[in-house]
């Protein structure tokens, strides 16, 4: 049985005829870029979230850029984040001409320790980005608290846990605000490349809107310098076709994942903490475990792929070198780069699939 860390094949069967119906209409109307399929998904992620304003965006990426030019977070700057995350997170930091500032993470949810933001504040700290890693929020309220105190901006990196809570709240609802990927491995997956930011903050809003569009307004008129970061109204109409299904999926994610931490109780790996507080959506089922390269290599032999998530904290990134971080800087971050692996657990997987999976963990460690 050959499986992939990642299948969305019967996903995409159960929905194919209202997302092809969705994508035709768009090409019948050729209002390709924005439009009301953009403006529908906006409303609809903006209730979803339980906040008043979403702006669609061309990826991520570019939604982490769009806020931090929108909050004029520039040179000179600082901001605060995670080592151990998707490089956008820092790598958008760095664009705008801020300097990104780590801190270790906690060990139990990889996300970023509240109790270690404190010492990286300076007079120059304008933002602190936590990052809500695997689909489980990080600590927020002491981030928010802390940010608060300080006057700094919280922007959530949400990319990977649309629908994931916090109390009761949605990722991307805490900050001033969050930003979703819709990156076709996130739970609410684009046909290509999209995005999303919410916000509660009107100005922030409008602000927004104009950045994805060279800071235009009216047309040809500029107030500031923005860019090209656009929702192609394809990607929007799929979006819309699949939003109804997410909690479902999500859903399936946990049972996937519950299936997992039930078999692997009392082994040598070490299941995901959820923490009470938090209500993951499981975009990544990540185990520590020891000797975890052998172990993926014993499951690739075996047709079970897997996935380092990741492998390289961005404190000894390459290009962050003029950071001047070194080794031990980081050690959790650091510990976990060297010890987690991230498991299939996409929904649709087969029952017999799951099992053959654990099973092959279990066999390694036997
Ligand atoms: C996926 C991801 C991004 C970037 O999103 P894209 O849509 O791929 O540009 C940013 N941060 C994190 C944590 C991510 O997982």
């Amino acid at each position: 049985m050959k499986i992939p860390l990642l299948d969305l094949r019967a996903q995409f069967a159960s929905i194919r005829q209202p997302v092809i119906d969705a994508v035709i209409d768009v090409l019948d109307s050729q209002v390709c870029i924005n439009g009301p399929r953009v403006t529908e998904l906006e409303r609809a992620v903006a209730e979803y979230c339980g906040v008043p304003y979403a702006v669609g965006v061309s990826s991520g990426t570019d939604g982490l850029l769009a806020a931090f030019m929108s909050l004029e977070i520039g040179p000179g700057a600082e901001v605060i984040t995670s080592p151990f995350t998707f490089f956008a997170t820092a790598g958008c930091i760095q664009r705008v001409g801020a300097r990104p500032v780590f801190a270790d993470i906690d060990p139990r949810t990889f996300n970023l320790d509240p109790s270690g933001i404190r010492a990286c504040i300076s007079p120059h700290t304008r933002a602190v980005v936590p990052v809500h890693l695997f689909g489980q929020m990080a600590d927020i309220d002491p981030i928010r608290l802390l940010a608060a105190r300080h006057g700094l901006d919280v922007v959530e990196d949400a990319a990977q846990a649309i629908g994931a809570t916090y109390e009761g709240h949605k990722a991307g609802s805490f900050g001033k605000v969050g930003v979703f990927s819709f990156f076709p491995s996130k739970n609410l997956g684009a046909a290509g490349d999209a995005g999303m930011a919410v916000t509660r903050d009107p100005a922030l809003h409008q602000r927004l809107m104009l950045m994805r569009n060279h800071g235009m307004e009216p047309k040809y008129f500029h107030k500031f310098v923005g860019g090209n970061f656009r929702l192609d109204a394809i990607q929007a109409a799929v979006l819309l076709a699949k939003l109804p299904h997410l909690d479902a999926w999500s859903e399936a994610r946990r049972r996937n994942a519950a299936y997992y931490t039930e078999r692997f109780a009392g082994s040598a790996v070490t299941p995901p903490f959820i923490d009470p507080r938090c209500g993951t959506v499981v975009n990544q089922y990540v185990i520590r475990c020891p000797r975890r390269d052998e172990l993926r290599r014993f499951l690739e032999d075996r047709g079970i792929g897997s996935e380092i998530y990741y492998p390289v904290p961005l404190h000894l990134q390459e290009c962050f070198r003029y950071l001047g971080y070194k080794r031990g800087d980081f050690p959790e971050a650091e510990r976990a780069a060297d010890e987690v692996l991230a498991l299939p657990v996409y929904p649709g997987m087969t029952p017999e699939m799951l099992e053959a999976v654990a099973s092959t963990v279990l066999e390694f460690y036997d």
